[in-house]
């Protein structure tokens, strides 16, 4: 008999791994329980960038020394979001328990496109919930996807399905009438670039006038539907928004519901980070119509405070949702029982087929937190924003530029007289001081042709004393830079 030397991907000693791997855990422990000695960024150095950008490795190497390399060289860099003075762009921090999830999501690792298995039915639990979070009835069908985006695209797919007559999965766009979309000049810019991949080209997108408050102005929208109309385009949807990316403006939803229900047009609602502001009782009224929408994104690593990557796509007509997506493979007739005893009911819900168990750690987070725990950090959040946008409000030196709905708030440092340009090249000079000093992460912005800081609180991690930390060093860095520039 031939002796067969056979291998695979397993470690030859589990007790050795084993340890290994609770030293790994260890450390990420450490490292969640640490963030906030060190600062929210730093750069890479140069001896852990070698350490990082070495040459295919074609030999084993030792896991013991892999992992050491990813403490040394790894951990220590990352974007600075699980930190709690970082509240630049819109980020989420990670939990511990979602970190578990994730890992324990991957020690199963089950294949999400549908099949009877535990993993579909954890999935399908975190949807049904989300949609009763959302005001959603129980026909809603929804999805996690990899964040906003996806999520987004998949709610305007549908829309391009359902609002047109013609056989757009089969003959395309080609030889139809031009769709249209509209949103606001604070729509983010996924609404282009998801017009664009749709096929639809940038131009469908339509942006309209916002109010002082930074919502859509309705009427604006009226006014360009009956113009495409007249031209013979053919208006589809109207985006709303729920926390705009620069103010956290919320678009009056009810009113929007009412327009898309006049002029027969599907209603999405972008809510990447404020539709989660329905988990907290206080703000929930601002979210008014929400429940009314036909679909709804939003991000669970944002508001959620879950690590990366999820979000969530929810659709009022679940018949509506799975006609855009399905594919033939689906009308074969399933027999019913077994591992796949129906159709592949994730994969005909949005565009991938092959799906990892994101569901894993949005359930472990909610069974461990409870919604109302996390709707009560977002309160916090929103509060902080006003504690900010109050200690602004004090400083003789320091500029509110924007009105705060949310938990978003734009500012800059001021010194008198100064003209525009050199305002906005000392508070350049500000944000990068309190980036690479270690400090904060605002990001920024421009409004009214102003350059802002911007300060997005999406954060558990924040406390009140962080939000003094920020305010003492733009005042610092303002005047000791005033003097240099
Ligand atoms: C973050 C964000 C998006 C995009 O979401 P991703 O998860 O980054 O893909 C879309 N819209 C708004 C308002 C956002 O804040």
């Amino acid at each position: 008999m031939n002796e067969r030397s056979e291998i695979n991907l397993d470690p030859e000693d589990w007790d050795a791994f084993s340890q290994q791997a609770h030293e790994a855990l260890d450390t990420a422990i450490d490292h969640m329980r640490t963030v906030a000695d060190g600062p929210p960024w730093r750069p890479l150095p140069a001896d852990a960038r070698r350490d990082i950008e070495g040459p295919l490795p074609r030999e084993e190497g030792d896991l013991g020394e892999v992992l050491a390399r990813v403490k040394r060289s790894i951990l220590p860099y990352p974007t600075g979001n699980a930190h709690p003075r970082f509240w630049g762009w819109v980020m989420g921090n990670g939990t511990p328990e979602g970190m578990l999830g994730d890992m324990l999501a991957s020690a199963m690792n089950p294949h999400l496109a549908g099949y009877d298995q535990s993993a579909s039915a954890v999935e399908r639990r975190v949807i049904a919930w989300m949609a009763e979070v959302m005001g959603f009835p129980d026909t809603a069908s929804g999805l996690l996807v990899s964040g906003g985006t996806m999520a987004n695209l998949t709610g305007l797919a549908v829309a391009r399905q359902a609002k047109t007559d013609f056989d757009l999965r089969e003959q395309g766009l080609a030889g139809g009438p031009r769709l249209r979309v509209y949103g606001s000049v604070e729509t983010h810019s996924w609404a282009e670039k998801c017009c664009d991949v749709l096929g639809l080209g940038r131009v469908a997108f339509r942006r309209v006038a916002a109010d002082r408050e930074g919502r859509v102005v309705p009427q604006a929208i009226r006014a360009a539907v009956a113009e495409d109309r007249r031209r013979g385009d053919l208006p589809i949807c109207v985006i709303a928004t729920a926390g705009t990316v620069d103010t956290g403006a919320i678009d009056d939803l009810d009113t929007l519901a009412d327009l898309c229900r006049d002029e027969d047009l599907w209603l999405h609602v972008d809510g990447a980070f404020g539709a989660l502001a329905a988990l907290a009782p206080s703000l929930r009224h601002k979210l008014r119509g929400l429940e009314r929408c036909d679909s709804v994104a939003f991000d669970l690593h944002k508001w959620g405070y879950l690590p990366y990557e999820v979000g969530c796509a929810l659709v009022r007509d679940g018949e509506a949702h799975r006609s855009t997506f399905r594919t033939r493979a689906s009308y074969l007739q399933p027999p019913g029982r077994g591992l796949q005893p129906d159709v592949l009911e994730f994969a005909d819900l949005g565009v991938q087929l092959s799906r990892g168990f994101r569901a894993l750690k949005v359930w472990i987070s909610l069974e461990t937190h409870g919604v109302d725990k996390i709707g009560r950090v977002i309160e916090q959040n929103v509060d902080q924003a006003r504690v900010l946008a109050a200690r602004i409000e004090a400083e003789g030196s320091l500029e509110l530029l924007a009105p705060v709905p949310l938990n978003v708030v734009c500012f800059r440092y001021v010194e008198p007289g100064w003209p525009e340009e050199r305002l906005e090249s000392l508070n350049r000079e500000i944000l990068l001081a309190l980036q690479e000093d270690g400090v904060a992460i605002p990001s920024s912005t421009v409004r009214d042709s102003r350059f802002a800081l911007r300060v997005a609180i999406t954060n558990h991690r924040t406390r009140y004393t962080d939000i003094d930390v920020l305010v003492d060093a733009v005042l610092d860095r303002g005047r000791r830079l005033a003097t240099t520039l």
